[in-house]
């Protein structure tokens, strides 16, 4: 490590993970209110709760019973995620880590272009779970474009990701809760997508942090 974000050799090991979801857990810990009122205005005001609740959850378990490979830590996380989200985001995030976890197979330390691969075969799991596409207003409108960003870097990620999210603004909800509201979802940012740029976010400040 160290030697660089334009270095394609540059690999990473388990510990890279676990610090990037304990900054998620911290990231979603600040940002909880701000979910809570985007679900509040097109859904039922609980995706902050459920987020802060889930990533506590997956940091504890993390540091309890350190994994002691990239992929055993995703699936790990994603499983957590699973048991103790109630709402569709759980299961969604769940399936995202734990479908990326088991494409990183048994690899002690592995590439930002392996993690894209595998992110990437979790978005197209969590598509297929929830039947949702891009430009539906969902957490899909901030993955898709994040896990294409990661191609290329980590920052590219996070900006990629950001960018999906306020674009879900002026979109019609078809899929989730926010969908029963027809029209009147219009001109609301959704807030899965909204999680899904604070999780790019956070790994492109732990990327960052660590010169990888
Ligand atoms: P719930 O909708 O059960 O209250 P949350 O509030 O935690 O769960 O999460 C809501 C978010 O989940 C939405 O903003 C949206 O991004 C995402 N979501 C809901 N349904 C789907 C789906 N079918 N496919 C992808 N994402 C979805
Ligand atoms: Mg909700």
């Amino acid at each position: 490590m160290g030697m660089g974000s334009d270095d394609v050799t540059e690999t990473f090991g388990a510990g890279f993970l676990v610090r990037w979801l304990a900054a998620v857990a911290e990231d979603v810990d600040r940002e909880a209110d701000r979910l809570t009122e985007l679900d509040s205005a097109i859904g039922d005001a609980d995706h902050g709760a459920n987020l802060k609740r889930g990533f506590a959850a997956v940091t504890e378990t993390l540091a309890n019973e350190p994994p002691a490979t990239p992929g055993a830590v995703l699936t790990t996380a994603g499983r957590q995620l699973i048991s103790t989200v109630g709402g569709a985001s759980g299961p969604l995030y769940g399936t995202l880590l734990r479908r990326a976890g088991k494409a990183l197979g048994e690899d002690g330390e592995v590439t930002r272009e392996r993690l894209a691969e595998a992110l990437g075969a979790g978005v197209a799991a969590v598509s297929q779970l929830g039947g949702a596409q891009v430009g539906d207003k969902t957490m899909l409108d901030a993955l898709v474009p994040a896990v294409e960003g990661l191609r290329s870097s980590y920052e590219e990620a996070g900006a990629a990701a950001e960018k999906g999210a306020l674009a879900t603004v002026p979109l019609q909800a078809r899929k989730g809760r926010a969908s029963y509201l027809g029209e009147r979802s219009i001109g609301h940012q959704d807030p899965g997508a909204t999680s899904s740029a604070l999780l790019f976010a956070a790994l492109a400040d732990t990327a960052r942090a660590e010169g990888v």
